[in-house]
């Protein structure tokens, strides 16, 4: 009977709605290791992206943006033999062994060959962000896909070139009111790094020293010798103490390329510590490698979470086909930096959120000099408003209290023949006659920046 068959149809009907709801209940999650970033998380790490990039263009480095999957021979010379298994491998069309970067500077001088870059004028200076995928141990601060800032200094031998990325990422730290310690060693030329490593075997197989090895480091005792001196575990750290110097074993022009590298330091006021135990994992290093360490309230230096690192890599453009070209590296972590920032509450600040500051203008020759005011202040970076169209004062004084103006500034005929401005406090209605030319200064000190970068 119809009805019957109604109400059957209808009884499998919410057995199936059931079923979906069952299904939908059941939420997907977040890849491990992988990062949303949500409300403040975004607004800190966009304000390090977006101070990475305004340093970027004033020291001069060209933007480049390279593909997220590489070819995996890219890597192959410059990456430990034993860290494969950190690679993402991707499925590519063509068949051939693609992989997701776990960094960005080998695609970069990729790229840097592909397209001839060569051939002009050296040295070249590219910079480039985004994201890097490494498989890595799930730990604070370890990310699987992480962002970095990385700038390269291609086809300059000189140590100034070490001086001026390192001197790039100190004021990215500074601007930022992020506190760091540049720490610094040199590795010398491939013929002494070959010489030491000897030197660091021969010492970490003695009798005694083995055995107390972490297992990690047993296992790079004969691949890397020189990666057992980073090791952070404290059984390595305290065999290391007795274990040879690679001052020691500098060339005459390695040493001499090295002081300059630090009297430039000295000169820019860059703080550093010395530290022979700094390696840096890849093979491709020469000469001077650092790391830019977290300094605490305490003053202490903590490498555990490095915020940026890199080194000069002389031999990596002829390894990835390039004729030999000097280089020098650096890669800022902006994962890292977020949290920093996090700590202190700093976050980007958009125009629009900044205090806003009106300006109002009585009589034709006020809002000529109104409007050239407005424009100077909007592009010294201060959230202004104006309503030029109005000419009644107090119809501009009302619209500024609809927008919640933290200061108005009133340009009148007298304003205009004193050169002065009349600064309105909306709040406390307290008003003030400032010199034009004092106005900026004195809204520096009325208006608060919650943050050094405003993005816009
Ligand atoms: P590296 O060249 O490996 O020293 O990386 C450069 C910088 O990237 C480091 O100093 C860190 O700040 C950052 N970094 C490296 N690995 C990770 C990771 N797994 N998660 C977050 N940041 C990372």
């Amino acid at each position: 009977m119809p009805k019957q068959k109604i109400a059957a149809s209808s009884v499998k009907e919410s057995a199936a709605t059931k079923k979906v709801e069952k299904k939908s209940a059941k939420a997907v999650g977040r890849l491990l290791g992988l990062k949303d970033y949500v409300g403040n998380d975004f607004l800190s790490w966009d304000l390090a992206m977006t101070k990475a990039w305004e340093l970027a263009r004033i020291f001069g480095f060209s933007p480049l943006r390279t593909p997220i999957i590489e070819d995996f021979s890219l890597y192959k010379k410059s990456t430990r033999k034993n860290s494969e298994k950190e690679f993402y491998f991707v499925d590519f069309e063509r068949g051939e062994k693609a992989v997701l970067r776990p960094e960005l500077t080998q695609g970069m001088i990729r790229s840097y060959l592909e397209n001839k870059m060569e051939e002009l004028p050296q040295p070249i200076r590219l910079f480039s962000v985004g994201p890097v995928f490494r498989q890595e141990k799930m730990a604070s601060g370890r990310y699987r896909e992480s962002n970095q800032f990385d700038l390269e200094i291609i086809g300059e031998k000189k140590p100034m070139a070490e001086a001026v990325l390192i001197n790039s990422a100190y004021r990215f730290f500074k601007e930022l009111q992020i506190n760091v310690q540049v720490q610094i060693n040199s590795l010398g030329d491939m013929e002494t790094r070959k010489e030491y490593n000897n030197k660091l075997a021969s010492f970490y197989k003695e009798r005694g020293r083995r055995s107390k090895l972490c297992n990690h480091c047993k296992k790079n005792l004969l691949k890397s010798p020189l990666s057992l001196l980073d090791c952070r575990e404290d059984s390595c750290v305290k065999i290391r103490e007795g274990a040879p110097q690679i001052a020691d074993y500098l060339s005459a022009a390695s040493r001499e390329h090295f002081g300059k590298v630090l009297e430039y330091l000295d000169e820019l006021n860059i703080p550093y510590n010395f530290n022979s135990y700094l390696v840096r994992g890849l093979s491709y290093y020469n000469d001077t490698v650092f790391e830019f360490w977290p300094v605490a309230d305490d003053g202490v230096a903590n490498g555990k979470l490095a915020l940026a690192g890199g080194g000069r890599c002389d031999s990596l453009v002829e390894s990835l086909g390039g004729k030999s070209t000097h280089c020098v590296g650096l890669a800022i972590g902006l994962e890292r930096a977020m949290m920093k920032l996090k700590e202190k509450n700093s976050f980007a600040v958009y125009p629009d959120e900044e205090e806003l500051i009106y300006v109002a203008q009585i009589g034709e020759q006020a809002k000529t000099k109104a409007l050239l005011l407005f424009e100077d202040l909007r592009s010294s970076g201060f959230n202004v408003r104006q309503s030029f169209s109005v000419d009644s004062l107090r119809s501009q004084i009302e619209e500024a209290g609809r927008l919640k103006a933290k200061i108005t500034l009133v340009l009148g005929k007298k304003e205009v023949m004193d050169e002065t401005i009349l600064m309105r406090d909306m709040e406390s209605g307290v008003q003030e006659i400032v010199a034009q030319k004092k106005i900026k200064e004195k809204l520096n000190k009325k208006i608060i920046r919650k943050v050094g970068v405003i993005y816009g």
